[in-house]
């Protein structure tokens, strides 16, 4: 049989860089981290805007840290960096471009199987989040605007006229900042902004008074048409209006055929776990994001990836 790892950690985010690091430092060894883009972190590299601040008490949600690793508020690139040192300081073997296809539980260890071959472990944890698909409207994207419309800033302009789709923090950060070059209106279903935090409650207020953003707020969206190349926005209780470019920021999605392929039970959206993140079968843990219905933070993973850190040393590995 091939090499056995003791732990194997599928996705290289937060969650799984902290599983890893804080079982390193507990005195596991032959670890190893598959992670499916070119490089860790993945979300942040992808979503997140140049520079953007990073908040620990994301969503307004304080987390007090329980493990060895110390994060504290900064930038997409310090964090990025924090990541990088971290995972160079302590010996976790990351192996990138590797996308877990399923895992499959064998007498006594677990097999991973990845395209053309499959890699053996003690402990598997699943770390995969929520942003590998995410939240898509329910109406139609028109074939001809396709490009026009999007869920990360990649590809923006300057001079646009650009209708950002969500209420939360991530939709607060992609208007205001995109408002600096580009003319930008928020939509969202509700009537305030009352879902993100103390910050950028207060940062859109502000930009809303300067009216360096527009608030369509208590406003759905019916549906999309393809008006020349342009997006035109059929809205519920407003008159239609035409953008260059729309932008939803909703979330993501659980990867629920993931988790069936390999037998993970799922309960109201969620990998069903117990209190220390194993899922129904035993040595198969979830963490971070995948076990949020909405999504969680970097310090909720970090704290995941300390607990079943301790939990699998306990098992005495
Ligand atoms: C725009 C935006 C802004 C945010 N700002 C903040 C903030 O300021 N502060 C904060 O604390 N949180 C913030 N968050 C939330 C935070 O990014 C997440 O809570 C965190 O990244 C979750 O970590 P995770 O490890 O669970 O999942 P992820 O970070 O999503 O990592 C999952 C990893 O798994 C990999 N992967 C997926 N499928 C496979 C597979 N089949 N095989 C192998 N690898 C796979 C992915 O490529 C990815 O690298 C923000 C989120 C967004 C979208």
């Amino acid at each position: 049989m091939s090499h056995m790892y003791n732990l194997a950690i599928i996705g290289a985010g937060p969650s799984g860089i902290a599983t890893a690091v804080e079982s390193y430092l507990l005195g596991v060894r032959d670890i190893i981290i598959l992670e499916k883009d070119q490089n860790h972190n993945s979300t942040i590299r992808k979503y997140y805007k140049d520079n953007k601040r990073v908040d620990k008490d994301w969503k307004g949600q304080k987390v007090e840290l329980e493990g060895k690793i110390y994060f504290v508020d900064g930038t997409k690139e310090s964090t990025l960096d924090f990541f990088d040192e971290i995972l160079n300081n302590h010996s976790v073997e990351l192996r990138t471009h590797t996308e877990v296809q399923n895992i499959k539980k064998r007498d006594g260890y677990f097999e991973i199987f990845i395209a053309g071959e499959s890699i053996n472990a003690k402990y598997v944890v699943v770390t995969i989040g929520r942003m590998g698909k995410p939240n898509k409207p329910d109406y139609k994207i028109p074939q001809g605007v396709k490009d026009k419309v999007a869920f990360t800033l990649d590809n923006c302009g300057i001079g646009e006229k650009i209708l950002v789709v969500g209420g939360g923090d991530s939709a607060i950060e992609y208007a205001i900042d995109l408002s600096a070059k580009n003319e930008v209106a928020i939509c969202y279903r509700r009537e305030t902004f009352r879902r993100a935090n103390p910050t950028n409650q207060r940062d859109i207020a502000n930009a809303i008074m300067h009216k360096e953003v527009e608030p369509i707020l208590g406003v759905d969206i019916n549906s999309l048409e393809d008006e020349n190349g342009r997006v035109k926005v059929i809205f519920s209780e407003r008159e239609a209006d035409i953008y260059d470019r729309v932008i939803y920021a909703i979330g993501g999605t659980t990867p629920s055929a993931f988790l069936a392929s390999s037998g993970i039970k799922e309960e109201d959206g969620k990998p069903s776990h117990d209190e220390n993140y194993e899922t129904n079968i035993e040595g198969l843990f979830v963490a971070g994001d995948i076990t949020q219905e909405s999504g969680g933070s970097i310090a909720l993973g970090l704290n995941h990836g300390y607990a079943i850190a301790k939990h699998i040393q306990e098992k005495k590995l």
